[in-house]
């Protein structure tokens, strides 16, 4: 068993360690993750052949660790045809800080890095930590649980589906979880920009919204989440908008005469 790790909060979150180490339990782990942060770097791929992946020194046995100048998606494309030595079962991201919930996951780096296992294949997970912003200390313990459970899982063949996991666990104590739901992604942003002063200059930081605000609906990863469960979404990536394909497909006719017209005009 193989398994590729990285993250979008660069090597030096202390996320993607909690989760390489859940991941030592499962089988032979690679950790590639970007030199810094690269939250909301969603798909982004730098698409350069002298990016560098540096070997840095692993706490945890088992574990062999790469930083890399570069997205969550060039370190996941590197980890599968340079760095990993034989195929890689399964693709893991994250535990990210902070939850990829909503619309949101579309530019989330640690949600994106999946993409590049299930278009090979790959079984992927990607796991957040839904911080509230008051947590006294933050525990990766309930994330790291559900990250191994999953792995073990998603590649003994048991479980149905060949989707994409989006998991959010909510930052409570493990005695005030209540379980896993399914959900569907909320068709709302999770957080937003707000304007700040960092050292007396305005600026931006990302701000968290809080249930109130949210008008959240049942069923959906934010939902579930702020009611104290872990939030399982399965993600198929399609863009394509069927609903549309016949009205559309009916008025290319006459888009297309006039095409014509405006070629031979052209030519005159
Ligand atoms: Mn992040």
């Amino acid at each position: 068993m193989k398994i590729l790790v990285t993250n979008d909060d660069g090597i030096g979150s202390p996320g993607v360690w909690a989760l390489a180490e859940a991941m030592s339990r499962v089988g032979e782990t690679l950790l590639v993750a970007p030199d810094k942060q690269q939250s909301g770097s969603g798909t982004s791929v730098s698409l350069r052949s002298d990016m560098s992946a540096v070997e840095v020194a692993s706490p945890i046995q088992g574990v062999r660790a790469y930083s890399v100048e570069g997205t969550p998606t060039d370190c996941v494309i590197l980890g599968l045809w340079r760095l990993a030595q034989g195929d890689i079962d399964l693709i893991v991201s994250g535990i990210n800080l902070g939850g990829n919930m909503g619309t949101d996951i579309l530019y989330s780096g640690t949600v994106m890095a999946t993409l590049q296992g299930f278009y090979r294949q790959i079984p992927s997970l990607a796991l957040s930590l839904a911080i509230r912003g008051e947590e006294p200390d933050l525990s990766f313990g309930v994330a790291s649980n559900v990250a191994e459970l999953l792995a073990l899982k998603m590649t003994n063949g048991t479980m149905p589906g060949q989707a994409i996991l989006n998991v959010n666990v909510p930052s409570i104590p493990s005695g005030l979880v209540r379980g896993i739901a399914v959900t569907t992604a909320a068709s709302k942003s999770y957080v937003r920009l707000v304007a700040s002063q960092h050292d007396g200059r305005p600026g931006h930081s990302w701000s968290t919204h809080t249930a109130a605000e949210l008008g959240i609906y049942e069923g959906t990863d934010i939902w579930a989440v702020h009611q104290g469960w872990i939030s399982v979404t399965p993600l198929r990536p399609a863009v394509t908008d069927h609903d549309s394909i016949p009205g559309l497909a009916e008025y290319v006719p006459a888009l297309q005469s006039d095409l014509r017209r405006t070629m031979l005009g052209s030519t005159e």
